[in-house]
């Protein structure tokens, strides 16, 4: 449904990545643009681009005024739902919308939603690299990468609306050969969008063909005030879906489940415990995918033949399958493209293997569930380095794990203290303080057949500028071992 955009007067609150590309995309479109952000002018490097593109820009604080001047209000998913002019004007009945709800109305072709609290990452661009493997147009964005209002023209492009014609070098493995004829109706452009619960909160009219909720469990309680309201915003991922539409969920996540009592799409689940009446699910050695209840359960891969560490990320594949069988793409396109997969950056991602000791970097285990899941991802000979800036977890509920696979936790930053508290007597521990002195400590203790793992359940602020640089400063170490 493509909003009238031409004239409008509209504000954008917040000056991220995204905020920046729908404020552009609305001028873009002949709207009557006005960025809003809290930090002051001078820290805002776009600032006299803004004003040169013929943005208007309100900078170091918001004004009531400019809020209610207003046709639309595109608010950035980083930017509290509670700043006081926010909930004056939403009072006030005016509408606030997301970059995604913008973006995604003015895409072309069919979308592929995924949301989850953990995975969505590595999900996403699984997904993606199996629909371009397939010979479709594929575009992967959202959370991750490119915002959703960067990809319209693009879209537009590909699928010939703007009167040129696709560029077929768009889709890099053009396969075309291999889908039959009843898959023609899935041809055309294909957008894959990794969702947050930030995003979706605003959501009005966002309709994917797929969506999958990948799992739900306690993150970002501080922004969205209780597990039910994060729930919740997770569960609008299929609030305008319809029965044309599908939705995939995770049979061993009570919480995902929830999210079926919700909808009036199709749900296709998927386990990799049991076996599963319409989805996808590990049967013995081998995954399996099931079109419809009473169906016969179709072979896809060989669970081994999968190159990512972690039982978790079997789960990654198996939503990753479903979503690519309801695009149409066959089974056996779809194990071509899983083994010819890489781990995501900073996600379980190996390193090097030096002297028999194998180096994983899972820097983006900002929290405890997934360190959890890193470390049941190997049997036992870890060298665990854990901190950073603690993020009021609980580290104590990791001990048995611990316990039973992890020979040394180093701890780094400034949660040191409270993970070596919380568990003493557990495990043996050694304080690093700094990543340098980390790495060294854990190539000095391992031997042959041990693990080395960076997933540190942690925030970076304290001493690093984000997960990546985490990750990136942990590898070069790595890298220059001898
Ligand atoms: P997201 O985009 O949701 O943060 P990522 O793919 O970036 O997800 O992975 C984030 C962290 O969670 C990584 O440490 C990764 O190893 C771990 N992880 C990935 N998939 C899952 C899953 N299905 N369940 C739990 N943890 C996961």
């Amino acid at each position: 449904m493509v909003m009238e955009l031409k004239n409008k007067r509209v504000l954008v609150v917040g000056l991220g990545k995204s905020g920046l590309s729908a404020a552009r995309f609305l001028k873009s479109k002949g709207a009557k643009v006005t960025v809003s952000d809290a930090r002051p002018a001078t820290v805002i490097a776009e600032l006299p681009t803004l004003l040169d593109e013929g943005i208007s820009v309100e900078a170091g604080s918001h004004g009531l005024l400019t809020f209610r001047r207003q046709d639309l209000i595109v608010v950035s998913p980083g930017v509290p739902a509670d700043v006081p002019e926010l909930k004056q004007v939403r009072a006030m009945g005016m509408r606030i919308i997301g970059e995604l709800e913008l973006g995604a109305s003015f895409l072309e072709g069919e979308v592929v939603a995924i949301t989850g609290s953990n995975g969505k990452t590595t999900t996403t661009t699984l997904v993606g690299e199996i629909l371009k493997a397939s010979g479709r147009l594929t575009l992967v964005g959202g959370n991750i990468g490119t915002p959703v209002t960067e990809m319209v023209a693009e879209s537009i492009k590909l699928s010939g609306h703007d009167g040129q014609t696709a560029d077929p070098s768009a889709s890099p493995q053009d396969d075309k050969s291999k889908n039959t004829a009843q898959d023609d109706k899935f041809k055309g452009v294909w957008s894959v969008l990794e969702v947050s619960s930030f995003q979706l909160e605003t959501v009005e009219t966002f309709k994917p063909k797929i969506a999958l909720v990948l799992n739900i469990t306690p993150d970002h309680l501080d922004r969205h005030g209780s597990f039910e309201a994060y729930a919740a915003a997770k569960t609008r991922i299929t609030e305008f879906q319809t029965a044309d539409d599908f939705l995939v969920l995770n049979a061993e996540d009570v919480n995902t489940q929830l999210v079926a009592a919700k909808t009036k799409a199709q749900i296709y689940w998927f386990s990799p415990k049991r076996q599963i009446k319409q989805g996808a699910f590990v049967h013995g050695e081998s995954i399996l995918f099931t079109a419809r209840e009473g169906g016969k359960p179709e072979p896809v891969m060989p669970v081994a033949e999968i190159p990512l560490a972690g039982a978790h990320n079997v789960e990654n594949v198996l939503a990753a399958v479903c979503a690519a069988r309801l695009a149409g793409v066959d089974a056996k396109t779809i194990r071509t493209a899983v083994r010819s997969f890489k781990a995501v950056e900073h996600r379980l991602e190996f390193v090097r293997e030096l002297g028999g000791v194998r180096y994983f970097n899972d820097s983006k285990a900002t929290n405890v569930d997934a360190t959890v899941k890193a470390v049941e991802s190997f049997a036992g000979g870890i060298h665990l380095i854990l901190g950073g800036k603690d993020k009021d977890s609980n580290y104590a509920v990791m001990g048995q794990l611990l316990r039973e696979r992890v020979k040394t936790v180093i701890t780094i930053g400034s949660a040191a203290e409270k993970i070596e508290r919380e568990l003493a007597g557990v495990v043996k521990i050694e304080a690093a303080e700094t990543m340098q002195r980390a790495v060294a400590l854990a190539h000095e203790q391992a031997s042959a057949g041990d693990t080395v793992l960076l997933a540190p359940a942690c925030a970076s602020f304290d001493q690093f500028e984000n997960y990546e640089h985490r990750g990136r400063v942990f590898k070069e170490l790595v890298m220059a071992l001898r």
